[in-house]
């Protein structure tokens, strides 16, 4: 693929950077991400994964936008009010970026049908709000070989990572997490509150994390630091990070899903 001038024109501040590069560039624009859930965290992953010239989104949310939302879900406007999250996104990135590959989905993401509607991406951002969702992703991914940057958000806390539970040696989701929330559909954001501007912050991070991986083996800013949990903690700012190991009894990753 060769970018056209005025796509040039568009990502100079990305083409300039030697560990992005012309090289990088291409690589976004040929990349297919599909996106779980178009909330709080989706959003600003969104918006900056578009910005970042990714050629291919799909989005795939079953929920409807709702005044509450508005703190944080920075792609909607009072104008979507009770209309699907994943096709006013969607709209969103449309008239954003013409160039830009967007598919809408709406529905829920299952163990039933992840398989179908995971085929062929690049990689998989999950901004998702419940345990149960996160975890049928994780596996799904796991099953098809696709890299899984996974956020999360609670009050003033947020924690991002990159997942390749497919590779020798590399943790899965699972192996953080564990087994036990895969009946649990908790959305704990409506009872416990969030910080928008929090919310805003891991989405962006997951972006940034996410390109990382699709820029892996292409230029030096690809290093997908597999495994590696970022812990953010928002009331005094301090940021830290853990390495989950991989569990050999996973049932996501060590052979058994
Ligand atoms: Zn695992």
């Amino acid at each position: 693929m060769a970018l056209s001038p005025d796509r040039l024109d568009r990502f100079a501040r990305h083409i300039v950077l030697p560990e992005v590069g012309g090289v990088g560039q291409v690589a976004l624009a040929e990349a297919h991400v599909v996106l779980i859930g178009c909330g709080g965290i989706g959003s600003p992953a969104l918006q900056y994964l578009a910005a970042a010239g990714v050629g291919r989104l799909t989005l795939i949310d079953d929920d409807v936008v709702d005044l509450s939302n508005l703190q944080r879900q920075t792609v909607f406007a009072e104008a979507d009010l009770g209309r699907p999250k994943a096709q006013a996104a969607a709209d969103w990135v449309a008239r954003f970026d013409a160039a830009l590959e967007c598919k809408a989905v709406v529905g829920r993401i299952t163990a039933d049908n992840a398989a179908e509607l995971l085929a062929g991406a690049d990689l998989v951002l999950d901004g998702c709000d419940n345990f149960a969702t996160r975890l049928a992703v994780s596996d799904a991914c796991v099953r098809l070989g696709i890299p899984l940057t996974s956020a999360a958000v609670g009050r003033f806390q947020g924690q991002v990572a990159n997942f390749a539970g497919h590779l020798e040696g590399q943790s899965c989701y699972r192996c953080f997490v564990g087994d036990a929330f895969d009946a649990e559909d908790c959305d704990t954001c409506a009872a416990d509150g969030v910080l928008g501007a929090l919310v805003g912050m891991m989405g962006a991070f997951a972006a940034m994390q996410a390109i990382r991986v699709i820029l892996a083996g292409k230029t030096e800013l690809g290093d997908p630091q597999w495994g590696r949990l970022h812990l953010f903690e928002g009331l005094v700012p301090s940021l830290r990070t853990m390495k989950i190991a991989k569990d050999p009894d996973c049932r996501g990753c060590s052979g058994e899903a």
